[in-house]
């Protein structure tokens, strides 16, 4: 299979070129001003080519309550989402669909999904999010999350005794469920991963992420986990070990350089400094930490500490889209705030590298992802220069990332095919995925959430809101 791009903008150390770009197979075959075009040959003319960007973290089944959930902060947040999580698993198949569609049109090629599993139908939940994610032909790293403390067990005690009740399937059972997806599943040749994804040392034990350690080395997996999302979590991990949350995991070696972590919010200097050294990669989901209250993580000081930063859009349950240059967006200027010192600040050209490259560092695929270079996988996004959100002409990575792109997503490359042309999903029916959302929905308003009417006041208490 040739695909030849002609006459495409690509950005180069100053400026812009006019290439034309060769796709043979599953890669990049060709970048030059002039390359034969005897095959099918797509027009680039007044269009930008740049590298798929990766959605570093989210929870596809989330789709299900974005709009709803309740101005909270993550711990009662956690409790009203799993009161009312779908349970079934056609729902878990659109809303994977729906995730894999949403990233593609908003610049992404890959997408990691900590996906949250169905009580009992584990493995069915996982099957399900695979086949959305193949039919539309996405880059998927599938990482169940997993946990094995009971959702109570993830805020802390503060002065008082707290029991909690057992979680309902056991450790040993929890890794055997990843150990079958990854015989399942995990297919690196045909872009779908499996990936180990403890939720957070809020509500795992060590010898869940001990043997999550085992069976990433066993099989060549990519680590996932939050971290220190919030001032609870941080709380927590003292109560829970005498040390910070990331001490503890890099004693029991959790962190590597294919460990990639949501959020970290809340670090001191001396995690900064361990997340540098082991290599591990950050993932920054602005819009949730805002949404959540959680707290603005600190990324300019961990790019300045030489920690991978990527960006991830989380649940649509608590941002509520699945918007990548949004969440590129703000998750650049955000931090003009944090630091007067303008020489920090995250550049256009820079969160593009971050989005793109950084995402494959996050997953070790380097070699493979992540620039435009001749012998690596095309996976590749155009974006039309002529749509009105990106005109009148000026420098187009800027208009991309600091304006308000709508529909400028003409065509996506991965892994060698074209699965996005003139804007419209080739590969499965998106009219027909609408009508599906709208008929598995319904309006609504208010709801109670019976988890969060427990636990609210220890968390007031815990946390001195009087
Ligand atoms: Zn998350």
């Amino acid at each position: 299979m040739v695909d030849t791009i002609r006459n495409v903008l690509i950005p180069v150390e100053n400026g812009y070129d006019t290439v034309d770009v060769q796709v043979v197979d599953n890669a990049i075959a060709a970048i030059s001003p002039g390359c034969d075009a005897t095959n099918s040959a797509i027009d680039g003319k007044n269009k930008l080519l740049l590298p798929g960007f990766v959605n570093a973290h989210t929870h596809s089944s989330e789709m299900w309550q974005r709009g709803i959930m309740s101005v909270f902060p993550l711990e009662l947040w956690l409790a009203e989402l799993y009161d009312f999580a779908p349970l079934d698993i056609e729902k878990v198949y659109l809303s994977a669909l729906g995730t894999a569609v949403e990233t593609l049109l908003s610049g992404g090629t890959t997408v990691v999904d900590h996906l949250v599993l169905i009580p009992g139908k584990e493995l069915e939940t996982i099957a399900s999010a695979v086949r959305a994610y193949k039919e539309v032909g996405i880059r998927a790293f599938v990482a169940p999350l997993i946990q094995d403390e009971s959702l109570s067990a993830g805020i802390p005690s503060g002065e008082s005794e707290q029991i909690h009740e057992p979680y309902f399937r056991s450790t040993q059972a929890t890794l055997e469920i990843i150990s079958e997806a990854v015989k399942q599943f995990h297919r690196p040749d045909e872009g779908m991963y499996i990936a180990t994804a403890p939720t957070g040392i809020q509500l795992c034990s060590d010898a869940l992420f001990t043997g999550c350690i085992e069976l990433s080395e066993k099989y060549d997996l990519c680590r996932h986990s939050h971290l220190l999302e919030t001032k609870a979590q941080e709380k927590l991990a003292q109560e829970k070990y005498g040390c910070s949350a990331v001490e503890h995991l890099k004693r029991i070696g959790y962190l590597s350089d294919r460990t990639s972590l949501a959020h970290c919010v809340h670090l001191t200097e001396a995690d900064i400094t361990i997340l540098a050294e082991t290599k591990s990669t950050v993932v920054h989901n602005p819009l949730s930490n805002l949404r959540l209250g959680s707290g603005i993580a600190p990324i300019l000081k961990y790019r300045q500490a030489g920690i991978n930063v990527t960006f991830g859009c989380d649940g649509a349950s608590s941002n509520d889209s699945q918007d990548l240059l949004e969440a590129i967006k703000i998750g650049s200027i955000l931090h003009n705030v944090t630091d007067s010192d303008y020489q920090h600040w995250i550049t256009p050209r820079q969160a593009v590298e971050m989005a793109s490259l950084g995402g494959a560092k996050a997953l070790n695929m380097t070699s493979e992802l992540g620039s435009l270079s001749v012998g690596k996988k095309a996976d590749l996004v155009m974006y039309d220069l002529t749509s009105l959100s990106l005109l009148p002409r000026t420098d187009p990575i800027g208009l991309l990332v600091l304006g308000r792109p709508t529909n400028v997503v003409n065509s996506v490359w991965v892994n060698g095919k074209q699965i996005v042309a003139d804007g419209k999903v080739k590969t499965i029916d998106v009219d027909n995925l609408r009508q599906e959302l709208f008929n598995h929905s319904q309006w609504q308003t208010t709801r109670k959430s019976q988890t969060v009417a427990q636990i609210e006041a220890h968390y007031r208490t815990v946390m001195n809101l009087s």
